[in-house]
This record gives C-alpha cells, structure tokens and sequence, in this order.
C-alpha cells in the first residue's frame, strides 16, 4: 500500500513557519498583504479567492480583493496594475485567470512587477526559474511539488523524474526545478511515444495532464514516488487526479491525493511568497 503524501501535513509546517516570519515582519512595522485581482465572476475564480483569503488571513497575511468588471477595457485593467505596483502596502499581486477573451492576458500580466509577482506569471519570473536568477517567484504549483518532496525527505539528485505535461504554469517550470535539483528529467507530453514506457521508468514522476485517472496502471512502476498535480471533474461530479489513484496505491511507493494534495500546497506556497515579497521590501 502507497504511502499518502497529504498537503495537509506540508501546509501545518509551512504555517508555523510562515506565521513566525510574519510576526517578525510586523514587528518591524511591516504588514504583509495579498492583493487579489479578478475580473468578472467565474466560479473557479471565486473559490480559489476565498480559499486564498482564509489560508493568508489565517498566518496573519492581510488581503485585499479588487474585483473589475467583466467587460473592463485593456487599458483599465493595466491602471490597475500599475496602482498596485505603484502602492508600497501592497506586496503580493494574485490576478486570476484567464481573464476574459477581450483581454490580452499576455500584456496584463507581463504589466505586473516581478517583485510583486507571488504566482510566477510573468515572462521575467519564469526566466528567473529557468536561469536560475532570483527574479519575481515560481509559479506556486511547480513550487508546491517541490515543498511536497522536500517535506517528506524525497531526494532527487540522480534520479529520474518525468513530468507529464509542458504548461506553462505547470509542466515546464516544474521540469526546470526539478533539474535545478539535480534530477535527470523527462518531459512528456501529447506527441510522446510510449508514454507508459516513459513513466514506468521515472523515480518522480509528476502528472500534470488535465484528463482524470489517465495514468492507469501501466505508467506506473513499484518504487514510484508519484505526485498528481491534475485537478479534474470526473463522472457524477467528484474530482479527480490525472492519475488512477488506487491502481496507483497497489503499485508505487507514495502518492499524492486529490483532493488534498498538491492543490492545498499551492494555496500555502501563494501566502509564503507574499511573505517573501515583504521581506524583500525591507532590503
Ligand atoms: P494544460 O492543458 O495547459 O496542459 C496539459 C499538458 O498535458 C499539455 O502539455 C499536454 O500536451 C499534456 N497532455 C494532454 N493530453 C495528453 C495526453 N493524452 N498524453 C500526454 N500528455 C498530454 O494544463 P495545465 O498545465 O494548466 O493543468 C494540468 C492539470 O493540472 C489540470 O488538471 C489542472 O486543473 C491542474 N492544475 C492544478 C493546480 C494545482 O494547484 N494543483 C494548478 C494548475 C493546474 P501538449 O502540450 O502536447 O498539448
């Protein structure tokens, strides 16, 4: 039977840390604050806002929450942005996405300034993942896996990871901390062959696909450590993973679940930035 690797337990340390760093912050007269930019009314948007809000307010991280109207116009939405920049309270910039057609998300969030840039959306933030340079921050889901490994003492030097899935915010920022980490990297995607093959092989091996349960148990090998960043809507309305689960529990070494896995990280990895963001202000 795999081991369970709950976000749960990554997130309870990260607060205690996390929590600590703010009372320093605020003992040097310093509140950090999230600012979370949504345009229009989505769900999703909606969820995550609220579960972002609970998780920073719960640390001490402040938030405010601007919420532009759906049809908002380009050059609105870009005041907006440089008022944030421009605002020393603000250190943190969260702008939900996508943003609706009519927008150039490109332009909005390469508009952001890298040092406010808590979820790694602009060009010059995901740069600094692939250079090395400490610029802006990692995408939080790509960072979030890394917590994860870190937390339960995976190490990766040597060993073989593969991730499924090239995404920007998931995919390829992971792959590059993972080889930053000194782990031999594979990434798959859509036009790789014998995809099963390329994941039985993998030590980590991180799903980050978009289709629930599709790494059945033919992509997965005994002494896997496996997380499943997939977040998907399976039959009847439950979610599921990209990976098949409990095949994956009668297989692999450890595993992440969903929910309650590397999405929950995610949301702790979000706060921790904007923790840094305010102490980088500091200097
Ligand atoms: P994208 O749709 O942007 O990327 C999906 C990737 O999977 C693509 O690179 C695609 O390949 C690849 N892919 C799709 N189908 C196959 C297939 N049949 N075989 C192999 N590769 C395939 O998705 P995201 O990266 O944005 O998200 C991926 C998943 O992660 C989703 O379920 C999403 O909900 C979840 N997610 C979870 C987060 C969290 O906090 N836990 C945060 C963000 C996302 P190609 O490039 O060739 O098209």
């Amino acid at each position: 039977m795999a081991r369970i690797l709950k976000g749960a337990e990554v997130v309870d340390t990260m607060n205690r840390e996390v929590a600590a760093q703010v009372e320093q912050l605020k003992a040097a007269g310093i509140d950090p604050m999230l600012t979370i930019l949504r345009v229009g009314e989505q769900g999703d948007d909606i969820s995550y806002e609220r579960a972002a809000t609970k998780r920073a307010e719960k640390v001490g991280v402040g938030v405010k929450n601007v919420v532009l109207p759906e049809g908002v116009s380009q050059e609105a939405l870009l005041d907006v942005v440089a008022g944030l920049n421009a605002d020393g309270a603000v250190h943190g910039v969260l702008m939900l996405r996508p943003l609706p057609q009519h927008l150039d998300e490109g332009a909005a969030r390469n508009a952001l300034d890298p040092r406010k840039d808590v979820d790694g959306i602009t060009d010059l933030s995901l740069a600094g993942v692939f250079t090395g340079a400490d610029v802006g921050f990692a995408p939080c889901t790509a960072q979030a896996c890394m917590e994860i490994l870190d937390h339960f003492g995976f190490g990766l030097e040597g060993r073989r990871a593969v991730v499924v899935g090239r995404s920007l915010v998931v995919g390829k920022p992971a792959a590059m901390m993972l080889l930053g980490r000194h782990a031999t990297v594979t990434v798959a995607h859509s036009r790789t062959a014998d995809l099963k093959k390329a994941c039985r092989e993998a030590d980590v091996l991180v799903a980050c696909v978009g289709r629930a349960r599709m790494l059945g148990a033919d992509y997965l090998a005994p002494e896997q450590v496996v997380l499943d960043v997939g977040i998907n809507v399976a039959e009847g309305g439950s979610l599921a993973g990209d990976v098949d689960f409990d095949a994956a529990c009668a297989i692999v070494d450890a595993i992440t679940p969903v929910p309650d896995g590397v999405g929950t990280v995610t949301t702790s990895v979000l706060v921790k930035h904007v923790v840094q963001a305010a102490q980088r202000s500091l200097s």
